[in-house]
């Protein structure tokens, strides 16, 4: 797989300057192996993974960005690693980096000076927002599992299941099918639960007459997936046809106009207008969608604030929601990419109606 991360971190780096990146999610999409603990330590010229033990010997087969070295005391190493390439600037990442470390930090490389700015966050998260060809392949593969999870559960939903059965049946056919994990705890939630936009699959039987939402999404090569469907089961009412039917709308109307170039904040307007518009406001009160990739969650977001221009090669989920307390709720999400002229949907699964 090809990863782009440490060669664009090289060349923003002055002469004289480097880079520790420790943070999970960074630390993986940088080096292409998921550890709990390491330190990426990248100058201009050169870049070395620092890692316990527990990993090296795998590290120093997969990872092919860095130079990979034993680690037995951090502090010590990254001190000799300024040494080594005559630095005197030390960047960290701000936004993860505990107080602590950072003062040790300090400490330990005394008198090279140690940056509290958040400039490679930000770096990092634009990298990590336009996807390459490899990382959109993943992202598909991912999707794939997502939507055959989604054919094999919808034959097999009826009224007397349990959410948590449900929920389990899903996650058990998609780690059968490959998937590393997960995305995410799924969501599985009917009746009343599903006016719950994050709720948590319970023991409450599926009744004739609810609704069903399903979250979920898989992981392949580190990248994720993420997709909900709100299915009905038995006999439902006008209203939640005309909520369905409006979240539907909402959707299509805003998948239509992302493409490269837009605002974040006007994409999830034009959702929110219609779902408003029919007289459903307060009824949607999360963001349209967010960006995807080595996190569930990434930067930018479709919400009513993120003035981010999007950007080609960028994925991002649309999810329209309208939630009406105590009674029900519908959310429908696909993943989309941004693509030259606009957006291609990445979820093949059916988002007509579905009365089991
Ligand atoms: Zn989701
Ligand atoms: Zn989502």
């Amino acid at each position: 797989m090809k990863r782009n991360g440490v060669e664009n971190i090289k060349r923003e780096l002055e002469k004289g300057s480097a880079l520790i990146v420790a943070s999970i999610p960074n630390r993986f999409y940088l080096t292409g192996f998921e550890t709990s603990d390491g330190y990426v330590f990248i100058t201009n010229e050169k870049a070395y993974f620092l890692i316990d033990f527990r990993y090296v010997e795998k590290a120093k087969e997969i990872v092919d960005t860095c130079e990979v070295r034993l680690s037995t005391s951090p502090l010590t190493e990254i001190n000799e690693l300024c040494r080594e390439n005559g630095i005197d600037r030390l960047f960290v990442e701000s936004e993860s980096t505990s107080v602590r470390f950072f003062d040790d930090l300090k400490a330990a490389v005394a008198p090279v000076q140690v940056s509290d700015s958040d400039r490679f966050d930000k770096a990092l998260r634009d990298m990590r927002s336009v996807k390459n060809e490899d990382e959109i392949n993943a992202i598909k593969a991912a999707q794939k599992m997502t939507d055959d999870t989604f054919t094999y559960i919808i034959e097999r939903i009826s009224a007397g299941r349990t959410e948590r059965d449900v929920m389990l049946d899903m996650e058990f056919y998609m780690r059968r099918m490959g998937s590393e994990g997960v995305s995410f705890d799924f969501i599985v939630v009917s009746g009343k639960n599903s006016s719950l936009p994050h709720g948590v699959p319970t023991d409450k039987k599926i009744e004739n007459g609810d609704f069903l939402t399903m979250d979920f999404g898989a992981i392949v090569n580190g990248y994720h997936s993420d997709m909900t469907r709100t299915v009905a089961v038995g006999n439902i009412s006008e209203e939640q046809r005309r909520v369905y039917d409006t979240v539907l709308k909402a959707q299509l109307a805003a998948i239509d106009a992302v493409k490269p170039g837009v605002v974040c904040r006007d994409i999830d307007k034009i959702a929110r207008d219609i779902i408003y518009g029919a007289g459903y406001e307060g009824c949607f009160g999360h963001g349209l969608g967010h960006s995807v990739g080595v996190e569930i969650h990434e930067k930018p977001l479709f919400n009513t604030r993120c003035d981010t221009v999007l950007k080609e090669g960028t994925v991002m989920t649309v999810e329209p929601g309208i939630y009406l307390e105590n009674k029900f709720g519908v959310r429908i999400e696909d993943m989309v990419v941004a693509v030259k002229d606009g957006c291609k949907v990445l979820t093949n699964s059916r988002k007509d109606l579905i009365i089991l």
